[in-house]
C-alpha cells in the first residue's frame, strides 16, 4: 500500500484489493482501536481506499503505519458468505418508522444518557424493557422449563481467559482497578479528592488491577458453575445478565452501549439435546416480534472479533452457521435504515464443556449453545417501528407500557 499525503490531517491509504461494504463496515467501526491519535478511519465510496482522519498532532508517520497494518489484516477478511435467512416477520402497524428515538426518549424524561455509554430508565422505557424480559422468560419456561439463575456483573480475569475473550475481542475488555493497601497511597488520593472541583484519579502505579474485569458476555459466569456435571440428556439455564462492553467512541444512544443487558438462555448437553433446543429458539423470536408486533428477521451471521483473529474465527463462523442473529431494522443517526443486531442464537460445540469440564453420560465434553437477547436495542427497535404514541402499538404492549 502506497500512501498519498492530501492535506495536513488525513491521509487516503490505498486497500491491497477492492472489499465489500461488510468488511467496509468492520473497518469504520474498528479504527477507533486503531491509535488514540486517530479520529476515524472512512472508506471510500468505491471501496477500493481508506481515508486516516488524524487528530491534531498526531504523529503521521506513525499513525499511518499502524492504519497500514490495520487495514491489512481487515482486507484478508473472507466475506460474502450466503446470507441465509431463517425468520421473517412483518409488522401490522403501517406508521413511518421514528427518527430520533434516542433524543425523543431523553426529552419524554423516559431516559437518561449519561455520555458514556450508560442509561438510566423509567416510565414507558423501563416498562417495556421489563416486557421484553419478562416476555422472553415466560417463553424459555414454556418451550424448555429453563431454571432460573443469577450471576455476578464481574468476572475474574482466568475465567474470561479460559473463554477465550483476550483472544477473541482484547479490545472490549474492562479490568477493574482498586487503590492498592497502602496506608500513604490511600491517604494521598483521599487528601486529594477531599477539596477538589472534580475527581482526582490516584496515580497509576497506586492502582492494581488483580484480574477482576466487568463481565462481556452474560452467558460466560454460567460456565464456571458447571463444572463436574454429568448430562444424561441436558438442561436450560435463564436469566438476565449485565454485560459490559467497552465501545470506545462507537458508543450511541441504546444501539450501542458500554453496559447494558441481556436476557440469557443457555442450553447444556449432548449434541442432540443441544440441537434441539436451538431449532426451538427459533418459533421464539417469531411469538416475541409478533406480539411486540415488529419487523424481524433471523440469519446466519459472524461475531465482530478483533482484527488479527477476525479473518480465521469469521470464516470459521460463517462455514459452520455456528451464529444467528436477530436483526430488527431501526434508523441510524442520519435517517437511513440500518438492520440493528437485537439477539444472537449461538452454538460453542463442547468448546465450554471441555474448558470447564462438564461432561455427557459418555464421557465427552458437553456441549453448549445460548441465546442473548439485547433487551435495550429491543427497546430501541420497538420505539422505531411504533413510535411514542400508544395507539399505534399493540394493545397487550401499550396497555402495560403507557398505563
Ligand atoms: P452477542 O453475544 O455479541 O451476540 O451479543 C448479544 C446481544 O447483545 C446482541 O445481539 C445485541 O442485541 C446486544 N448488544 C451487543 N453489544 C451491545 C452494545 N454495545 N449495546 C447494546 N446492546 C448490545
Ligand atoms: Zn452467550
Amino acid at each position: 500500500m502506497n500512501k498519498h499525503v492530501t492535506n495536513f490531517n488525513e491521509i487516503i491509504l490505498p486497500l491491497s484489493r477492492e472489499i465489500d461494504r461488510e468488511i467496509a463496515g468492520d473497518i469504520e467501526k474498528e479504527s477507533v482501536f486503531v491509535s488514540p491519535q486517530i479520529d476515524r478511519i472512512i472508506v471510500s465510496e468505491d471501496l477500493k481506499s481508506a481515508k486516516l482522519i488524524a487528530r491534531d498532532g498526531a504523529n503521521m508517520e506513525e499513525v499511518a503505519d499502524k492504519a497500514k497494518r490495520f487495514l491489512d489484516v481487515m482486507v484478508k477478511q473472507v466475506s460474502g458468505f450466503e446470507i441465509k435467512v431463517f425468520v421473517d416477520i412483518k409488522r401490522k402497524d403501517t406508521g413511518p418508522y421514528q427518527i430520533g428515538v434516542n433524543d425523543g426518549l431523553v426529552e419524554r424524561g423516559w431516559m437518561h444518557d449519561y455520555g458514556k455509554g450508560q442509561v438510566a430508565y423509567s416510565g414507558p422505557v423501563l416498562k417495556l424493557a421489563q416486557l421484553i424480559n419478562e416476555k422472553a422468560g415466560e417463553l424459555y419456561k414454556k418451550a424448555y422449563n429453563a431454571t432460573d439463575g443469577h450471576f455476578p456483573a464481574m468476572i475474574d480475569a482466568d475465567t474470561l481467559h479460559k473463554c477465550g475473550y483476550f483472544d477473541s475481542h482484547p479490545n472490549a475488555v474492562t479490568f477493574v482497578g482498586n487503590v492498592v493497601e497502602d496506608f500513604d497511597a490511600i491517604e494521598e488520593f483521599r487528601r486529594a479528592n477531599s477539596c477538589s472541583e472534580g475527581a482526582l484519579l490516584p496515580q497509576p502505579e497506586h492502582i492494581h488491577i488483580d484480574g477482576m474485569c466487568l463481565n462481556p458476555a452474560a452467558c460466560f459466569p454460567c460456565y464456571p458453575t458447571l463444572k463436574g456435571k454429568t448430562y444424561l440428556t441436558g438442561e436450560c439455564f435463564t436469566w438476565m445478565g449485565r454485560v459490559f462492553r467497552y465501545e470506545s467512541r462507537n458508543i450511541n444512544g441504546l444501539d450501542r452501549l458500554y453496559e447494558f443487558n441481556v436476557r440469557e438462555l443457555v442450553f447444556v448437553g449432548t449434541e442432540e439435546y443441544v440441537r434441539e433446543c436451538r431449532a426451538k429458539a427459533l418459533p421464539i423470536v417469531e411469538e416475541m416480534a409478533t406480539f411486540f408486533d415488529i419487523d424481524c428477521q433471523v440469519q446466519t451471521a459472524t461475531d465482530p472479533f478483533f482484527a488479527t483473529v477476525s479473518a480465521a474465527k469469521k470464516f470459521w463462523q460463517a462455514a459452520q452457521e455456528v451464529k444467528n442473529e436477530i436483526k430488527i431494522p431501526a434508523l441510524g443517526n442520519d435517517g437511513s435504515t440500518k438492520m440493528l443486531a437485537c439477539g444472537s442464537i449461538n452454538l460453542h460445540g463442547n468448546f465450554f464443556g471441555k474448558r470447564f469440564e462438564f461432561y455427557c453420560a459418555n464421557g465427552e465434553p458437553a456441549q453448549t449453545g445460548c441465546v442473548g437477547l439485547g433487551i435495550e436495542r429491543w427497546v430501541l427497535a420497538a420505539f422505531t417501528q411504533h413510535g411514542f404514541e400508544p395507539h399505534r402499538w399493540p394493545e397487550a404492549v401499550r396497555n402495560r407500557i403507557f398505563s
